[in-house]
């Protein structure tokens, strides 16, 4: 791909001010306003094209991303560039040719590899690092015939859950500019939620998918562990890291997932099993569909919304014929303490890479200093607060003395989890289990970033599909109204290994019986 665009050295208040330069654009429907499926459609009809579609996300992006802070680059050049090369295979071959994402604008996380622009991992450590190949998933979409638009926003490392910790900005929420959309993959749900683009991808590690989806109003997917490749995925904690998708509907996340998953010689940890047609059947109701609910899903310290929205979501299902099995998951409520230790502890082991000469930023050394100075200069100045704590507590939980006690006991916590969850699809018998996606609405900026413990809380329900490696989603299934202001509230559903087929049959129920997922974010 051509030259580098320029990584802004602005004031990130500032960013997307540079581009606000209007692009020629006019149609009778507002093209960013379609579905990822409905695009797909319009340009494989010919009623639009890739370059127009990639020219309306390019000004939308222009017009709003300024305040929003989605996105760390935009590729105006490079885009525009695959927008006209699938225009022209297009044209010269057919729709079908070009693949099921056909000339789509699409948008992702800035810890996936690319080979042009940056991939920052939100991270001062990785500000000019130039990946000189694409990650597996990434590849996919875009041999699928989606067009690349942008890096978005992250939380350093993918370590948080608001995309406050960026080195680079904040993002706000599209539903509320004063709140966090969420995080670590913020910039991928608030971009999608504006409507900057039809779909993204995110990474979710313990959390960084579902929670912004249900802070933000979206589908949103953690594959099973092995589904997606990692190929090319800035490691964080390798046992537990998944690329999934960002949509708008149960749908189009289907078709992102038919054309991210799949095994993949390059990551000895993706699963050698086929990929079935996600999209197929997603429209068939399960009929003697089993939820299991647990009773920890009803936690009174919930927020009063959430708690409404699940006993809704509870009484949709039942509407629709399901049977709901209360169920047990006694040792969930270890799972945030289990997660913290070992995925720091594998942070700490995949960090150790950035250490200034081989990877990441090198500071400057004064004579006399020698090669580990040079170290601990670099990682101090590149590392941020949250990722050096995470480091400093996985060292602490790894070390001889201290391993037993704290590395070992997780993961014995992280095994009756996952017994829990067997148990609750094997003996109990139900298809999956249903539970909130997080305990409250989006929070306001600020409002946890000085205590890390009631950051890590947001993650109570999503750690324990990833302590298991089990499939998860949140969808779209309530409002909360706080200050005036309506604020989206999800739920999730965690289902067998593998299970993703009926997962998302499970979640399309719901999202055909309801309205949630067409609410729009006020403009
Ligand atoms: N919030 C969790 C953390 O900070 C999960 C992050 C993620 O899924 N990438 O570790």
């Amino acid at each position: 791909m051509g030259e580098v665009p320029d990584y802004p050295e602005i004031d990130p208040r500032d960013r997307g001010a540079g581009r606000s330069r209007p692009l020629c654009y006019s149609a009778a429907v507002n093209l960013t306003d379609l579905t990822l499926i409905e695009l797909r459609d319009a340009i494989a009809r010919g009623d639009t094209s890739s370059t127009e579609a990639t020219q309306a996300s390019l000004a939308s992006i222009a017009a709003q991303d300024g305040a929003l802070g989605a996105f760390l680059q935009v590729f105006e050049k490079e885009a525009l560039e695959q927008a006209a090369r699938l225009d022209a295979r297009i044209k010269a071959e057919s729709a079908g040719a070009v693949g099921a994402l056909t000339g789509v604008p699409v948008a992702i996380k800035d810890n996936m590899c690319l080979s042009w622009g940056r991939t920052t991992c939100g991270s001062r450590i990785l500000e000019n690092y130039e990946s000189p190949f694409t990650g597996t998933a990434v590849q996919k979409l875009m041999d699928a015939g989606a067009v690349i638009v942008g890096k978005a926003n992250m939380d350093e490392f993918a370590m948080g859950s608001s995309t406050e910790r960026s080195a680079f900005q904040p993002t706000r929420n599209p539903w509320d500019p004063q709140r966090t959309p969420g995080g670590s993959s913020g910039g991928s749900a608030a971009c999608v939620a504006s409507r900057l683009v039809a779909a993204s991808l995110g990474s979710d590690t313990g959390g960084s998918i579902r929670q912004p989806a249900a802070h933000t109003g979206l589908v949103g997917i953690k594959p099973t562990y092995g589904r997606v490749s990692r190929w090319g995925l800035v490691a964080f904690a390798s046992s537990f890291d998944q690329i999934g998708p960002f949509a708008r509907n149960v749908e189009d996340a289907a078709l992102m997932m038919n054309v991210i998953c799949g095994a993949d010689e390059l990551d000895s940890t993706s699963a050698r099993v086929d990929t079935p047609d996600f999209l197929a059947t997603v429209n068939q109701p399960l009929t003697g569909l089993r939820l299991g609910v647990p009773t920890q899903a009803k936690d009174e310290n919930n927020h009063p919304a959430v708690l409404e929205a699940f006993g809704a979501v509870v009484a949709t299902y039942q509407s629709l014929g399901a049977e709901i099995v209360p169920i047990d998951l006694p040792n969930i409520g270890y799972g945030i303490a289990a997660y913290y230790i070992i995925a720091p502890a594998e942070a700490s082991t995949n960090l150790a890479r950035y250490d200034g000469i081989r990877y990441g930023r090198r500071a400057e050394i004064g004579p006399g200093e020698d090669l580990v100075a040079l170290y601990s200069k670099s990682r101090a100045e590149g590392f941020g607060p949250e990722v050096r704590r995470r480091i400093m507590l996985g060292t602490y939980a790894l070390s001889s003395g201290y391993y037993d006690a704290y590395y070992k006991t997780a993961l014995q916590a992280r095994r009756v989890i996952k017994n829990d969850f067997d148990r609750a699809f094997g003996e109990n018998n139900v298809h999956a289990v249903l539970m909130p996606t997080t305990p409250d609405p989006a929070f306001k900026l600020g409002a946890k970033t000085e205590d890390p413990l009631a950051m890590y809380l947001e993650d109570f329900y999503t750690v324990a599909a990833n302590l298991s490696g089990l499939p998860a989603m949140s969808f779209p299934v309530g409002m909360a109204v706080e200050d005036g202001v309506k604020l989206p509230i999800g739920a999730q559903l965690v289902s067998p290994a593998f299970d993703e087929v009926r997962m998302l049959r499970i979640a399309r129920m719901h999202e055909a019986a309801t309205e949630w997922h067409l609410q729009k974010p006020p403009s």
